[in-house]
């Protein structure tokens, strides 16, 4: 099953990604974590995706594109996949369909996260992210036991740069503007199935499956 994750920053398309694998068995390509993973290793693409990421843009597509097409050639993804964060843009979405026309396959699902504003501002401002798993925690709706270490491995808290509210804002704009027009591009092909992100976790992934399994 081929999927896709749509939905704004603070939407919980990464905690609901994390469900669909185990419940698939399939896995979460998120672009997102690739390139934070680049750049904690300073790599040359963690070096240029790092200018963007600090101020709320996005990566150039050329380079998305590409990590994303390398991914998908793993036999890993044989058996599906759940992109969690890419596309974000038209152009995107255009490629990732070529590419996947190339290789015989299609999207079967565009399931999109549907969160407004105020509270997306208010998830994001209060995450937290553990600098050795990767874990995310929330000062007020998941507390870490201890004042900065993660609860699942006792690694460091830290705020991630573009979660800090200015860059949110920056965030939340260009998807408006360049993430959004990707549900109407999935409407028209009779694709999306939309989703209310606010409340239970365990509620909006049971909503989730049904939209996929009908
Ligand atoms: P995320 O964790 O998905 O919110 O991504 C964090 C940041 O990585 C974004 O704000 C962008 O700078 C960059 N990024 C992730 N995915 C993409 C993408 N598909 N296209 C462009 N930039 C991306």
């Amino acid at each position: 099953m081929d999927l896709i994750l749509l939905g704004p920053p603070g939407s919980g398309k990464g905690t609901q990604a994390q469900k669909m694998v185990e419940r698939y068995r399939i896995p979460q390509i998120s672009t997102g974590d690739i390139l934070r993973t680049a750049v904690k290793e300073k790599t040359p693409l963690g070096v240029e995706a790092k200018q963007y990421m600090d101020q709320g843009a996005l990566v150039p597509d050329k380079v998305v594109v590409g990590i994303v097409r390398d991914r998908l050639k793993s036999a890993d993804c044989n058996g599906g996949f759940i992109l969690d964060g890419f596309p974000r843009t038209v152009p995107q979405a255009e490629a990732l369909e070529s590419t996947l026309k190339d290789m015989k396959r299609g999207i079967d699902h565009v399931v999109s996260i549907e969160v407004d504003n105020e509270q997306l501002i208010r998830r994001l401002t209060g995450r937290r992210t553990c600098r050795d798993c990767g874990a995310m925690s929330h000062l007020t709706f998941d507390p870490p036991k201890k004042e900065g270490i993660c609860n699942k491995c006792g690694g460091e808290l830290y705020q991630r740069d573009d979660d800090k509210e200015g860059t949110i804002r920056a965030r939340l704009q260009v998807y408006e503007k360049q993430t959004a027009p990707l549900i109407a591009y999935y409407r028209k092909r009779g694709l999306l199935r939309t989703i209310d992100g606010v409340g239970d976790i365990e509620k909006i992934f049971r909503e989730i499956v049904e939209a996929i399994e009908g």
